[in-house]
């Protein structure tokens, strides 16, 4: 008999699972498989786990979950440890392997393994199938090459939303071929990992659990339980509800969910109880996710440079002091401060909050984006490397879709968002004695009134690490100079 392995990465579900559809189409049998790669675990370029502990509890949950998924249709998961480049071609020569399939990817590391992996079996004569999937249009069916995608999101969405067919996402085979003797291997535990368990803060909204099971879980309670879908638009910016918004995005990060299969659900939504601006806003929302990595793809290792998608040359601060001020939320600034605070707790932040802290880190403080992007890769349990270097683009006005130096008035975003100072009281307990007034602002406390509230500035909370305006000014001189520079030097296109 002849086998095909299927390789699970960052796509650990049944559902809407193209590879697996198509190996079983062939009707030879399908050995699934997931390696943990050490270099998963390595460290960034400035020195960060690449993975935090709640990002590796939540694999190690979902890789667990997929193998009782695919255990309870008759097959297993095998379960490896190391580089899938030895491993791959290791099991295919022991089990005399057909057939190797899988979900590409898009990025440098990623790419680079897919390469030599993919060099080391054609050696070998082996089948290998590689699939497009993570998103919710097919780049098939896009109206341009990848070389020719827009560069605005605007234009983007415009083109493709309403014009393109989402493809249907794919069923989920309800029973699957025995496995041929072998090692099923264990799941390794976080220490195998060499990760310290995460620690779960008491002030936790939502503890997230890893795999297919409790994603289509929070689908059902989100979208149909608590009917959250119907006022996705009005409530999505909110800092501290669980369902402000979807908090699907760890699972759509490692693929336990599909984009298809949510879109799947907001269609069957819209049939049966609500069609609004609502459910058209969380596809929108989608379609973000898929610029990001389409533009990735476009433009390879551009987004992971200081000069990003723009290449603009900032003069970029590596300042250490106020980075660890920013990492461990003692900016003096509130909002910045529960935001990162929450961060580190929890391995989550909503798109607010990520603005925000992202905005004060490029555009008050000067620092260097990759510093901040790596920090969110290292603690995000939703790290998606698209969404994430994309959005650090964006926000660092460095994307080619960024509109110049806009900053967040950081004060302001607090003011609107957080009214009452609900949020920041929830991860600064020691500003609870302070009135909506100055909870955002505590350095407008007089002497006498930190006594009374009892909140000493530099004592209980920090003193704010610059000054909002000034800082932003003067990184938009910055800005604004490095901007004629590259303008000068790009060369100027002849007609
Ligand atoms: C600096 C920065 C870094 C970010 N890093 C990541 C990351 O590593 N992984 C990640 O999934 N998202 C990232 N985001 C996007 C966004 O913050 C999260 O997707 C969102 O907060 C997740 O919460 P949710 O699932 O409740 O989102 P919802 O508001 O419910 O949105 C639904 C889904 O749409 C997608 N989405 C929403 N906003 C965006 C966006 N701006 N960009 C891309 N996709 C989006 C997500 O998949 C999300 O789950 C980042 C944003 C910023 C500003």
């Amino acid at each position: 008999m002849t086998w095909i392995l299927l390789w699970f990465r960052n796509d650990l579900r049944l559902h809407d699972h193209q590879p697996l559809t198509a190996a079983l189409q062939t009707g030879q049998p399908v050995i699934p498989l997931y390696c943990f790669d050490p270099r998963q675990f390595g460290q960034t370029t400035f020195g960060f786990a690449k993975m935090g502990a709640f990002r590796a509890e939540f694999l190690r949950e979902s890789v667990a979950d997929l193998r009782q998924m695919l255990r309870s249709r008759r097959s297993d998961l095998l379960i490896r440890q190391g580089l899938p480049e030895d491993i791959i071609p290791a099991l295919v020569q022991d089990l005399q392997l057909t057939g190797v399939y899988w979900h590409q990817e898009i990025t440098a590391e990623e790419v680079a393994v897919e390469a030599k992996l993919q060099r080391r079996l054609q050696e070998m004569g082996v089948t290998v199938q590689t699939f497009w999937g993570h998103t919710l249009y097919h780049p098939d069916d896009l109206p341009w090459s990848l070389t020719q995608l827009p560069e605005v999101f605007t234009h983007f969405r415009k083109q493709v939303e309403g014009n393109i067919p989402i493809r249907a996402a794919l069923p989920t085979p309800s029973a699957l071929p025995p496995l041929p003797e072998v090692t099923a291997g264990e799941c390794p535990t976080l220490a195998d990992l060499g990760v310290a368990p995460p620690r779960l803060d008491s002030r936790t909204m939502l503890k997230f659990t890893g795999g297919e099971t409790a994603a289509l879980e929070r689908m059902q309670t989100y979208i149909w339980t608590c009917d959250r879908l119907r006022c996705y638009k009005e409530t999505r910016n909110g800092l501290l509800a669980v369902d402000d918004s979807s908090k699907f995005s760890p699972w759509l990060a490692l693929g336990c969910l599909s984009p298809r299969r949510v879109y799947a659900e907001v269609e069957r939504y819209e049939a049966e109880r609500v069609k609004n601006e609502s459910t058209y806003w969380l596809v929108f929302e989608l379609l973000w996710r898929d610029y990001f990595r389409l533009i990735a793809a476009k433009h390879g290792n551009a987004i992971f440079r200081p000069t990003g998608l723009q290449g603009l040359a900032l003069p970029w601060q590596e300042d250490w002091p106020r980075f660890q001020l920013w990492q461990s939320g003692q900016t003096g600034f509130p909002l910045v401060d529960a935001g990162m605070q929450e961060l580190r707790a929890t391995g989550f932040l909503s798109n607010r909050g990520r603005q925000n802290v992202a905005s004060f880190l490029t555009k008050n403080l000067g620092i260097n984006w990759q510093m901040g992007a790596e920090w969110f890769e290292s603690c995000l349990i939703d790290y998606d490397v698209c969404s994430n270097w994309g959005n650090w683009n964006y926000t660092a006005g460095v994307g080619n879709d960024a509109r110049g130096f806009r900053f967040f008035n950081i004060i302001k975003q607090a003011q609107t968002y957080d009214p009452e100072g609900e949020y920041v009281k929830h991860w600064l307990p020691m500003l609870r004695s302070l009135p909506p007034r100055l909870v955002h602002q505590p350095w407008q406390l007089s002497p006498a009134a930190q006594r009374q509230r009892g909140v000493r500035l530099g004592v209980d909370y920090p003193n704010p690490v610059v000054d909002l305006f000034k800082s932003a000014d003067t990184n938009a001189q910055r800005y604004e100079a490095a901007q004629q520079l590259t303008r000068r030097k790009r060369p100027q296109r002849q007609n």
